[in-house]
């Protein structure tokens, strides 16, 4: 499913992240330290290789909200933006925090002039973000953002569940006022 809204497709597919090689670049649902690990960073590292970890530890730690960009090394994308998502119900306001993820990464694909990026669904894995509540945040924040964006032209939302990508289908319509 996809829509175009203000001159930006907003897509949502289901798939694995680090398999998205159309992409510019993609986000890391990272930890703080920026290793690799299970669910979304486990796979990005294992893609990128030893690499990009290498790469990362001048960049760690990051707090909640916070994203930074690495290069793609042995991934198909040239950029990894790595957001540290707040642990649900810990690191507080969780919905604020999660929204700045959200606004930092796009900042970082503009000031690099990027034209394409792919998000996981960040904080709802080990995080424990109730994922609907989450997909509403994501969208709210991106929707709110699409005025500034003048290079990314393309943001796709890659799910790895068929009930993961329904949810955020339903929450892409209902936050663009077309459900
Ligand atoms: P967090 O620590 O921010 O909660 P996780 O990596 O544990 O991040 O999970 C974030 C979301 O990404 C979860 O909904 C999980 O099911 C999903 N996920 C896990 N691995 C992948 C993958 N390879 N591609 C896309 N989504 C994934």
């Amino acid at each position: 499913m996809s829509l175009q809204i203000q001159g930006v497709i907003i897509e949502c597919v289901r798939g694995n992240i680090a398999d998205q090689p159309d992409m510019e670049a993609i986000v890391n649902a990272a930890n703080a330290e920026l290793r690799t690990g299970g669910g979304v960073a486990g796979a990005i590292h294992r893609a990128a290789g030893p690499e990009l970890e290498q790469e990362c530890r001048a960049l760690a730690p990051i707090r909640p909200g916070q994203a930074v960009i690495s290069g793609g090394h042995r991934l198909p994308n040239r950029h990894v933006i790595h957001c540290l998502g707040p642990v649900y119900g810990v690191d507080q306001p969780s919905a604020a925090l999660l929204a700045s993820c959200y606004r930092n990464a796009l900042q970082l694909a503009e000031q690099q002039g990027l034209a394409s990026l792919a998000f996981p669904s960040i904080s709802t894995g080990v995080f424990g973000y109730p994922m609907a509540e989450a997909a509403g945040v994501a969208f709210t924040t991106i929707l709110g953002e699409l005025a500034r964006l003048k290079s990314v032209r393309r943001i796709r939302f890659v799910l790895f569940g068929e009930a993961d990508l329904d949810l955020h289908q339903k929450a892409l319509q209902q936050a663009a006022g077309r459900a």
